[in-house]
């Protein structure tokens, strides 16, 4: 590491800074700093550059915006895809959970979020523009909506359909069955499986 601070509360800041992330409350903080105490310094270290690298070698795939280690991510790159269909989310974990399902074969693009105006998000703050430029040149006749079954994932889905259709794409819905209200990469294979399986035209 290049800048070390030796202030004595070396500590207290990897309690803060773990206490920062999701989930992760005081006591689970406090469990997670001394397990990395009593650990040898290779272990810490390997999480420590794990953290790093995550941050310098991953980015935004600039075909899709899902996440990616090479110039696209893995799904682009995949030439056994089948390209004539696309996946809509709002997030790149959606694209996570779809491809655990093992129902899906076709492309995806990530929004970016949900259309929400109580946070000022409109269709201009989403991966909006790039999703109809995909779809100008008439290789696509399927864009599947998987937003979340929330009142937002609904607004941005209503939206997407409408600007869809217009262009001759066949436009499908995520068949309910998931939870209303529910996340998607919270749902279990099972039933996000099934909801692919059984997606209806909107
Ligand atoms: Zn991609």
């Amino acid at each position: 590491m290049d800048s070390t601070i030796n202030d004595g509360r070396a500590l207290q800041r990897l309690l803060d800074e773990l206490g920062r992330l999701p989930g992760i409350g005081p006591k689970s903080a406090q469990r997670i700093a001394y397990h990395l105490l009593e650990a040898d310094a290779e272990e810490a270290r390997r999480l420590a550059m794990a953290i790093l690298e995550v941050k310098q070698q991953v980015h935004f795939c600039p075909v899709c915006f899902s996440y990616a280690t090479r110039d696209t991510c893995d799904v682009c790159a995949d030439v056994s895809r089948d390209r004539s269909s696309i996946c809509v989310v709002s997030e790149p974990r959606d694209v996570t959970a779809i491809e655990r399902t093992g129902s899906y074969h076709g492309l995806y693009h990530v929004l970016g979020g949900v259309i929400s105006p109580m946070d000022k998000i409109g269709p201009e703050q989403l991966h909006v523009r790039e999703l109809l430029s995909r779809l100008a040149d008439g290789s696509v006749s399927e864009v599947i909506l998987a937003t979340n079954p929330d009142v937002e994932g609904e607004t941005t889905a209503t939206y997407l359909s409408r600007v869809i259709r217009p262009l001759g794409v066949r436009v499908t819905r995520l068949a309910s069955g998931l939870p209303v209200g529910g996340d998607l990469e919270y749902a279990d294979e099972v039933t996000l499986g099934r909801a692919i399986e059984a997606r209806q035209e909107v």
